[in-house]
């Protein structure tokens, strides 16, 4: 019998819960059966059935050279050759390490981890370590990965599933988290006011992309860094979507801001599971072997997937690289906003450098009230129409987009057509 997607998909579903190793992946939002994804090359991914997708999901981020690039399947492939993994140290963890402190200098020391999570659950407990102090601020939408005292009104996966904390995680895990309004300069003001001095960290997206994206305005993030400062708390910023994606120098590069500790995923892994966590060489001295905050991974520092990031590094340190995503980012949104303004605002969209944002509302979002007030049925619709058309966005209203240096400016234009042709099939 041929393989179909509805077929893998009640096969998975027998040995998988769900079906799918990350729950977004289960089209739950949206409805429907995933693709199960045989191949990918370029600015395109294949089905079991063979259809073609133009993917603007690209791994959830990390393939900022699109899928296969050739230098960094060669990279990898050379790696894999001397060996999968030694648990001892390497020169291409220092090769890596020292090329993305080049690229962002606040990271004065900074440790390998095997994925985002992995990355922002250490930088808290290193946060708490060095300041003594248990309480910490997160922001309503922004989503740190799975660690239990960040599962909380989180975003990505969670909002798609209209539950924004989980299950499992005791209250005493979470009761030292603060949930505070994104883009709130007040209610951070008063907070800081009230309890400044019990709070060890702060940790952000600067430019939210797990709520779709919504950028922190400047006034926001220099806040926060003001008070951190004041008050001795530790300021994270939460780069592991944003970072090497939004800017050469990240997010903390784009809005000038530095802050005490940063982590990494996706994009410096190129495809492969990479996270990294650094900062303050007298925070990341906490650390252990150096001090007593402990930390640690059986895979950390994998030498193929160091071998993926550098390779994925140096392609986007080539000169112009990040300009001419952007330019190509703005072409898919400055379209998408005419057809927006064309069907009487049903759409808009925005970036940030080669991220981008779709909305089903007639302008973007600042907040996450105005995040939350999207037409998601709308949203559910053009999804499955920019499926049949050959055109793969995340299977939720509340993710952010992504470009790739493999797309063209044909990809984009022919994007644009199915996204008419989509809306105008919805009327
Ligand atoms: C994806 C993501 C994470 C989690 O990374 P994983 O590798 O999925 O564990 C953490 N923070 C942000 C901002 C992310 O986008």
């Amino acid at each position: 019998m041929n393989k179909t997607n509805e077929t893998l998909f009640e096969r998975a579903q027998q040995v998988i819960p769900g079906g799918v190793s990350s729950p977004v992946r289960a089209f739950r939002a949206v409805g429907g059966t995933p693709r199960f994804i045989v191949r990918g090359h370029g600015p395109r991914v294949w089905d079991a059935q063979g259809k073609a997708y133009l993917d603007y999901v690209l791994s959830w981020g990390p393939l900022i050279a699109g899928h296969a690039h050739p230098a960094v399947v060669e990279a990898v492939s050379r790696a894999a050759q001397g060996g999968l993994s030694f648990g001892m140290p390497t020169e291409a963890e220092i090769e890596l390490a020292e090329l993305i402190r080049a690229s962002v200098p606040s990271l004065e020391r900074l440790r390998f981890t095997s994925s985002g999570t992995e990355a922002t659950m250490s930088a808290l407990r290193l946060a708490r370590g060095f300041t003594g102090r248990s309480r910490i601020i997160k922001f309503e939408g922004c989503y740190h990965g799975h660690a239990d005292a960040l599962l909380v009104k989180a975003g990505s996966g969670l909002l798609t599933f209209g539950n924004p904390s989980s299950a499992g995680v005791p209250a005493e895990a979470a009761q030292h988290t603060l949930v505070l309004d994104f883009n709130n300069v007040a209610q951070l003001e008063e907070t800081f006011a009230r309890e400044g001095d019990q709070i060890g960290a702060v940790i952000v997206e600067a430019v939210a992309g797990n709520m779709n994206l919504v950028p922190g305005s400047a006034e926001f993030l220099q806040t926060m860094r003001r008070l951190c400062s004041q008050y001795g708390s530790v300021l994270i910023f939460d780069e592991v979507m944003t970072g090497f994606r939004v800017h050469p120098g990240s997010a903390q590069g784009l809005y000038g801001i530095t802050p005490d500790l940063t982590t990494f995923g996706k994009v410096i892994g190129g495809g492969m599971p990479v996270g990294v966590f650094g900062g303050r060489k007298d925070i990341m001295q906490c650390v252990a072997p150096l001090g007593p905050v402990y930390q640690a991974g059986t895979l950390s520092g994998n030498p193929v997937a160091m071998a993926a990031g550098m390779a994925t590094l140096n392609l986007t340190l080539a000169p112009g690289f990040h300009e001419r995503l952007t330019v190509l980012t703005r072409r898919l949104v400055d379209g998408l906003n005419l057809i927006g303004r064309d069907l009487g605002g049903r759409i808009s969209a925005s970036n940030v450098g080669s991220m981008f944002g779709l909305y089903f509302s007639a302008a973007p979002p600042a907040d996450f009230a105005q995040v939350m007030s999207a037409d998601r049925e709308g949203f559910n619709r053009f999804f499955h129409q920019m499926l049949e058309r050959g055109v793969h966005l995340a299977p939720s209203a509340f993710e952010a987009g992504f470009m790739s240096s493999a797309h063209t400016e044909e990809d984009i234009d022919a994007t644009l057509a199915a996204a008419r042709a989509s809306l105008e099939a919805d009327s």
